[in-house]
């Protein structure tokens, strides 16, 4: 088995306020191994989101720890609900904006950025701007420039809840093929229990706030899946188990 990465110990996180403190989550452990993709399902106020902020260091955690397998930060590729491109660059543009922090060379940069479009399958709209693109691309642009500085993790928080059912289908098989392609290890927070399954090796159920881990449920579903492996009697078994433990 291989060793964890990412390692989660006690986490809680409470948030300062008049009415001593909102505790957003409570007692988190678990760990991820490298090139595990995890999906976190709970009701919505259970905390998901502020997991993946406290992991990507944008928030301070209040107590218990998390250390990744050497010591080191990792580095993070997030992506969020809404795509937050910048509206008045190209998709190329979008997608290479990381390694322009980074002040990376600018024909190394490009050179790159045209491997992300390939791989998220959006040739012919290189030099397309955010408003002529659906949702669907625009969240495949967010993803690209995610995975283009080649993170160690990749944090997706509802990256396709705002996208109709069938886009959001073809997404997940996009995204399966994107984390087989460039094993990475990948923390998905959905709503979804059908995406959960679809996509995870593991699923972890959070309660209500404050959020405590209820379920930690293997996917034992076989891989490559598609479209077919959501009407076998295995995935319903687990889709009814996951549901029992959000109710
Ligand atoms: P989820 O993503 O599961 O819907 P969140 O992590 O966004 O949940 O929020 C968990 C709880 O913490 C909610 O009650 C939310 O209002 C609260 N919360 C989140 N961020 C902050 C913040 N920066 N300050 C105060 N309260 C917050
Ligand atoms: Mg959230």
């Amino acid at each position: 088995m291989p060793t964890p990465i990412l390692t989660i110990r006690n986490l809680s996180a409470i948030f300062q306020n008049e009415n001593g403190g909102l505790h957003a989550l409570d007692n988190i452990t678990f760990n991820v191994r490298a090139r595990e993709f995890v999906c976190v399902l709970g009701p919505s106020g259970s905390g998901k989101t502020t997991l993946l902020r406290i992991l990507a260091g944008l928030i301070p955690l209040t107590s218990g720890s998390f250390t990744f397998g050497h010591g080191e930060q990792p580095s993070i590729g997030m992506v969020f609900q809404q795509a937050t491109l910048m509206p008045w660059r190209t998709v190329t543009e979008n997608i290479k904006l990381p390694l322009e922090v980074k002040k990376i060379y600018e024909a190394t940069a490009r050179k790159k950025a045209n491997e992300m479009v390939e791989l998220v399958g959006l040739q012919g709209f290189e030099d397309s701007l955010p408003r002529d693109l659906s949702g669907g691309m625009a969240q495949r642009v967010a993803i690209a420039r995610a995975l283009i500085h080649d993170p160690d993790l990749l944090l997706l928080d509802e990256p396709f809840a705002s996208l109709d059912a069938l886009t959001r289908e073809r997404m997940w098989t996009e995204l399966s093929r994107i984390w087989q392609a460039r094993q990475k290890t990948v923390i998905m927070v959905t709503h979804s229990i059908n995406e959960s399954l679809f996509l995870a090796d593991r699923v972890l159920v959070l309660t209500q706030r404050p959020g405590k881990i209820k379920m930690d449920m293997a996917v034992d579903l076989p891989r490559p899946r598609n479209d077919d492996i959501r009407y076998t009697s295995h995935f319903g078994k687990l889709a009814r188990k996951l549901r029992a433990a959000i109710e």
